[in-house]
């Protein structure tokens, strides 16, 4: 009703026919909420954080430094360790407590987040799920502090909650000051493949040796945000971290035939490698080409050896929000320089003999490529090392990630699992960029890291080999997830504990949109200079989903609050439908312009009756101002009830709304122009709820092809149905949408139209005379035309 009244009140400068065309295009049109603003659904911004997306002009973060000592025991698989942490309060705020992660406790059967499943009674299972029902009091497992104290060695107050342990700090830690205390503490190492989670123990049955991945290994600082106060939900296993950033200074004393490798630059390779290895370091600073520092048959009389002597490995990271490390005698270990904008970066692999044949011709350059490609996509690279380690799982930290990638017995690999290690290779060294660079809070927002990082792992694949197998990314590979039922979706806007669907969603899907907005929605050079203005506006900061939102639209110019409200926000699909098409030919005889005519009329003709007097009507007819104005008064509603008490003549001409004059016939150039055009009315239906940018390809008689993109906008004033008239110099066989399937559409059964109408209808087409026209029309779909003249 409103766009009715609306439109009448445009007739006088608007051709008639825009009018009728709209009502017609829009019978039943429906405005809700698919293309309104994010407005409240986002946070306000404020100082820390700006409107245009990025860090504002207070915007602060908490510092963490560590000085750590730790000592793997492989006898007993335990790992003790020491550690000082120096604490920044970088912010406003004064701080009474401390929180810190003690991830470790994720394995006790006690001091775990306890976060439960409904299970019913298994039809079959195994000995050792049965063995875990049966699991009653302690397992041992979980981290044991064994002191906590301020840097004089006083002891500090602590309350544990599960995975999360309180400080309570002597005195108020002010904003500018710093906090320096200690932790010692050890744990029982656990078998990673029999208790899951990140870190812990593969041991190899063959050679009975142990591959260490110590990861979540030390008691970590909480952060405490503007956005959030302090992180501390409980690790359940599942939601990731929410790290500060701060510098290491890590020795790791392990068995003396170990080799490790680590987050951070070593600071004495001389002490712990054996003179050829290190030459070989020595040459691998320069090499052009992979190079072994420890070889494969070095790594296999290792695996025979085992000592009681121990080396220590020093380590130091600056600007990391964790750090990770792996030790084994079982390893291999290479390396290859890159240069990414002057500076060297080591690229370098870890691993076994079982995974020598990928490994080896494979993961450094996979390595390589990784940090190359992600350095243009976002920022560049900002560490020393980069660093893949086999351990058949995919887990990433600062400057190392383990991943999988074993070959058969005989060296042998499928394709498959070629492809499948070259994925999690390239996924897992993406992570060094998000999360650990670029630093969300995984334990909120999965998609912000894994979605982010999926999307540019699909850009490194397809750049690797422009037939990579993605599973990730591509539109099409998104629509068997989406096609199921709606109670089976949810918004990829979840927090991270409650995602049932976690690969689709929070990998798969936030990956796909991002690509239909580089690919299909925004072009790749606006998607392109936005994404990577985001990466280096929150390179080395704590960025959150508004902040991503913002920066995407502010440098972009494109309002895509419509797909972050679809996509993200919403459970809806793609299921653009082209319902029927309409075949039309010029007829260029016409005389008279009646359908103008009469629609004009009837619009205006339709009566108003108002039985209640509101308080505006009564209002202006006390306003002194409004009655005796009658010579410069001359709007429509108050003339008439002048008028209707005699209070100021009637004048036609300076009333009434002008309707075309006559017609005249059409002149041979023009005959000549028009006459061979097809014209094709295409209705469409919006069944899956997303609105899209609906793509049509056209293939005509002669066999030759076009393609038509008309925005997603076109939704806006009908989010269920649009009509497009389209003319074209070629009669059109059939009609496909989106035949690069880059919207995700979940049924493509309703999205072709096949040549049934060989005898087009026939249209009228008049030319005005000059003084009458208001306005433009075209005689087609006037308001069509004047949507592309404003830019649409
Ligand atoms: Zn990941």
């Amino acid at each position: 009703m409103k766009k009715m009244l609306f439109l009448c009140g445009l007739a006088s400068v608007c051709s008639g026919a825009v009018l009728a065309q709209n009502l017609q295009n829009n019978p039943n049109s429906n405005h809700a909420n698919k293309f309104e603003q994010l407005g409240s659904i986002l946070p306000t911004p404020n100082e820390y954080r700006t409107a245009s997306g990025a860090p504002g002009p207070k915007y602060w973060q908490q510092r963490a430094d560590y000085n750590i000592k730790a000592t793997l025991d492989e006898k007993n698989l335990k790992l003790t360790g020491s550690e000082i942490i120096t604490y920044f309060n970088n912010s406003p705020d004064v701080l009474t407590y401390l929180w810190l992660q003690l991830d470790e406790n994720e394995h006790s059967s006690t001091k775990n987040a306890n976060y439960q499943t409904s299970n019913a009674l298994p039809r079959q299972t195994s000995v050792q799920a049965l063995e875990g029902m049966a699991q009653k009091g302690d397992n041992g497992l979980g981290i044991n502090i064994t002191k906590l104290t301020d840097a004089a060695g006083k002891p500090l107050r602590s309350v544990l909650n599960k995975t999360m342990l309180r400080i309570d700090l002597p005195q108020p830690l002010k904003p500018g000051q710093q906090y320096v205390f200690n932790v010692d503490w050890n744990y029982k190492i656990s078998d990673r493949m029999k208790e899951g989670g990140r870190g812990g123990y593969e041991f190899f049955p063959e050679d009975k040796n142990y591959l260490f991945t110590m990861s979540q290994w030390y008691p970590r600082l909480c952060v405490y945000s503007d956005f959030g106060g302090w992180q501390n939900q409980q690790f359940t296993g599942r939601g990731e971290f929410a790290l500060t950033f701060g510098n290491f200074k890590v020795q790791l004393t392990v068995p003396a035939d170990h080799v490790v490798g680590s987050t951070g630059e070593c600071q004495n390779y001389a002490q712990v490698l054996s003179a050829p290895q290190m030459a070989r370091w020595q040459k691998a600073q320069t090499a052009k080409d992979v190079v072994e520092i420890v070889t494969l048959d070095e790594a296999k009389a290792n695996e025979k050896e085992g000592t009681n002597a121990t080396k220590t490995w020093i380590y130091n990271a600056n600007n990391v929000r964790d750090f990770a490390w792996t030790s084994s005698r079982k390893f291999v270990w290479d390396a290859m320089p890159i240069t990414v904008e002057g500076k060297k970066v080591m690229c370098m692999s870890f691993y076994g003999k079982e995974a020598y044949g990928l490994y080896r011709p494979y993961s450094t350059k996979a390595v390589a490529h990784t940090i190359k490609t992600y350095s243009k996509f976002t920022i560049p690279y900002p560490y020393p090392v980069a660093q893949s380690v086999e351990a058949a799982n995919g887990m990433e930290y600062p400057m190392i990630c383990f991943n999988y990638g074993r070959t058969e017995r005989d060296g042998s690999y499928s394709e498959g699992t070629k492809y499948g290690m070259l994925g999690v290779i390239i996924h897992e060294v993406g992570h060094n960029f998000f999360p650990m660079i670029i630093n969300s809070d995984e334990r909120q927002w999965t998609w912000m890291d894994e979605g982010l990082n999926t999307f540019v792992e699909y850009l490194a694949e397809e750049l690797w080999d422009n037939k990579f197998p993605s599973r990730r990314g591509p539109a099409f590979a998104i629509t068997d997830y989406m096609k199921l039922p709606k109670d089976q979706l949810e918004p990829i806007m979840t927090n991270s504990e409650n995602i049932i669907g976690f690969g689709p969603n929070a990998y798969a899907k936030p990956a796909t949109g991002l690509n239909i907005l580089r690919e299909t929605i925004m072009g790749r050079e606006l998607f392109d200079y936005a994404f990577k203005e985001y990466a280096r506006r929150w390179a080395f900061k704590h960025p959150t989903p508004a902040d991503l939102f913002r920066t995407m639209e502010d440098a972009s110019a494109e309002d895509l609050d419509w797909f972050w409200r679809g996509w993200f926000y919403s459970t809806d699909v793609t299921d653009i439908a082209l319902d029927s098409v309409r075949y039309a030919k010029a007829d260029l005889n016409a005389t008279s312009p009646r359908f103008r005519d009469t629609t004009v009329t009837q619009a205006l003709a339709r009566p108003q009756l108002n039985s209640f007097e509101d308080i505006s009507k009564v209002r202006n007819r006390e306003d002194k101002s409004i009655r005796f104005q009658t010579d410069v008064d001359t709007s429509l509603r108050d003339f008439y009830w002048r008028y209707a008490r005699g209070q100021e003549p009637y004048d036609s001409t300076r009333y009434s709304i002008e309707v075309p004059a006559s017609l005249e016939p059409l002149d041979d150039a023009t005959r000549q122009q028009w006459a061979n055009k097809h014209f094709y009315e295409l209705h469409f239906s919006n069944k899956g709820g997303l609105v899209m940018p609906i793509i049509v390809e056209w293939t005509y008689k002669d066999g030759t092809k076009e393609i038509d993109r008309i925005p997603a906008q076109v939704w806006r004033y009908n989010e269920n149905k649009v009509v497009k008239a389209f003319m074209k110099d070629k009669e059109v066989a059939s009609i496909k949408l989106d035949p690069m399937r880059e919207t995700a559409d979940i049924n493509e059964g309703n999205n072709s139209w096949g040549a049934t109408a060989t005898e087009p209808n026939r249209f009228q087409v008049f030319k005005q005379k000059q003084a009458a026209v208001r306005g433009q029309s075209t005689g087609i779909n006037p308001m069509q035309k004047s949507q592309e003249k404003k830019g649409f």
